[in-house]
């Protein structure tokens, strides 16, 4: 059985969930690595290294930027060529994009977001989390190639192996688009919490210390957001001695303590960690969907009712403040660090 899994990276810096795929293919019979872009020489002897048995690269400077007409066409061309019986993709915001003009172009079936993907005989059974997460949804599609874009770190990541290495099978690059890239601008700090094995999330709680006495002058929004992000220095705190990322409620970016970036949630970012610390979140139901496959919930919150208890293993019901630093302060004994 052949599957094409697609490395999706932008400029060279790889979705590690590309990875994950790759790893999920070979479970399956063989896996090509189909990398598009620019002066992918590094990207390609990796995509080896994490068991590619080919590598099929278009590398040309039309498709140095993700434009989706472009890459659609040439992914597109190289399956009618290859004819494989799996395609699979990382979730990302591009191969959302690049799998719905592809399933179009193929005239198959794209499944996306899928957290497992077993194969009964021919068929291929996908699972998906539906309804806000509150039902897994187990889905046959009988079209060919199937599509599927895989959840990050729903599967596990293949060991590296620097050992291995490989030439690149040249592929055609369908380069003409009716868009060109003029150039990018950063709109605010990058995180990836997607790809986060920790997270330490704060919420609207985490404004809430009034033993601190803002700078004079400030009115009283400008004093509340002074609060809070002393309050993220916390979790930022703890955050960093677990060598996680910082999350935060939707209440926490829209009362303009944390940038967009962090949030976590149905309209922010959905997260699988390992461990997921909750301080100040009250556990509502658009945040919770965006936690429901983290391995360890903990949740710290002075409400003892509070719905976040609901999924939480772990629990402490106290003040955040008290018990952030008492924990950063514990790891860092532990870890030596
Ligand atoms: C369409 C839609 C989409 C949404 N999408 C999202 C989303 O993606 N992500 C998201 O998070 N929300 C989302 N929301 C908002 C969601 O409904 C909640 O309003 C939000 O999650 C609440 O954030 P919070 O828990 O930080 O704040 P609150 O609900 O106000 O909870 C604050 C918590 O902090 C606790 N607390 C206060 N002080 C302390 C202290 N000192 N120590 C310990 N605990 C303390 C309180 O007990 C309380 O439980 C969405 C809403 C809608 C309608």
């Amino acid at each position: 059985m052949k599957t094409l899994v697609y490395i999706d990276h932008f400029k060279g810096e790889v979705q590690p969930a590309s990875w994950e795929a790759l790893g999920l293919a070979k479970k399956f019979g063989t896996a090509g690595a189909v990398l598009f872009g620019s002066n992918l020489a590094g990207l390609v002897k990796t995509a080896f290294e994490f068991g590619a048995d080919e590598v099929l690269l278009a590398d040309d400077p039309g498709l140095a930027d993700y434009r989706a007409e472009a890459y659609a066409s040439t992914f597109s061309a190289l399956a009618n060529a290859q004819k494989p019986d799996l395609l699979l993709l990382p979730t990302t915001s591009r191969t959302r994009e690049l799998a719905a003009m592809m399933a179009i172009d193929l005239n198959t079936g794209v499944l996306v977001d899928v957290t497992a993907l077993d194969k009964d005989g021919d068929r291929f059974i996908a699972t998906r989390p539906i309804y806000e997460g509150k039902l897994n949804e187990k889905t046959v599609c009988s079209s060919k190639p199937l599509l599927v874009t895989l959840r990050a770190r729903a599967f596990p990541r293949p060991v590296q192996d620097a050992s291995k290495g490989g030439n690149a099978t040249k592929i055609e690059a369908k380069a003409v688009s009716p868009t060109s890239v003029e150039g990018y601008d950063v709109a605010e700090a990058t995180v990836s919490v997607t790809d986060a094995g920790v997270i330490v999330s704060g919420g609207r709680g985490v404004s809430n210390n009034p033993s601190l006495t803002p700078p004079s002058g400030m009115d009283e929004k400008q004093a509340e957001i002074w609060r809070a992000q002393q309050g993220f220095k916390l979790i930022g705190d703890l955050a960093s001695v677990l060598g996680g990322a910082v999350g935060a409620s939707r209440a926490a970016v829209d009362g303009g303590y944390i940038p967009y970036a962090h949030q976590v949630g149905q309209t922010g970012k959905v997260v699988s960690p390992d461990l997921y610390i909750a301080a100040g979140i009250s556990g509502a139901i658009q945040h919770i969907v965006g936690i429901r496959t983290a391995k360890l919930v903990v949740a710290i919150n002075k409400d003892a009712d509070a719905p976040i208890f609901k999924v939480a293993r772990y629990g402490v019901v106290d003040d955040l403040f008290q018990v952030v630093p008492a924990l950063t302060a514990a790891f860092r004994k532990k870890l030596g660090k």
